[in-house]
């Protein structure tokens, strides 16, 4: 079974660690992918915590957990993969069963030995 990430290993080997805090991302896209995941598995305070706390204000708990919740997560399609700029499509159902393309081109930032969401469009 691969992580609902994409990738080639299980969850557990994969994006799990991660989100349980026994690993760090080592490159934006590790934790981009582990987002994604959780994203999937509704681990919220993980969303919460790899967003950069000066854009943290911008996206309200409620407001993640309500789109992770309500969704049915179907694939993660990283379009670029460069430094801290990633880009990407996420494919999802939304509470209407519609199909939905969510895409995004993110930044992300290193800070010490930890990877942060900072901000998408
Ligand atoms: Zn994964």
């Amino acid at each position: 079974m691969n992580c609902c990430c994409g990738n080639d290993k299980p969850f557990e080997e994969c994006c799990q660690p991660l989100i349980q805090g026994k690993s760090k991302a080592k490159t934006a896209e590790q934790l981009m992918r582990s987002r994604y995941a959780a994203y999937v598995h509704h681990a919220i305070d993980y969303l919460v915590e790899t967003t950069h706390p000066s854009t943290r204000k911008y996206y309200r708990r409620k407001d993640i957990e309500k789109w992770a919740k309500e969704s049915t997560w179907l694939k993660l399609e990283i379009l670029f993969a460069s430094g801290n700029q990633i880009e990407f499509k996420a494919y999802f159902r939304d509470k209407s069963f519609q199909i939905q393309t969510h895409h995004e081109k993110s930044t992300f930032v290193l800070e010490g030995d930890t990877w942060f969401y900072v901000e998408g469009n």
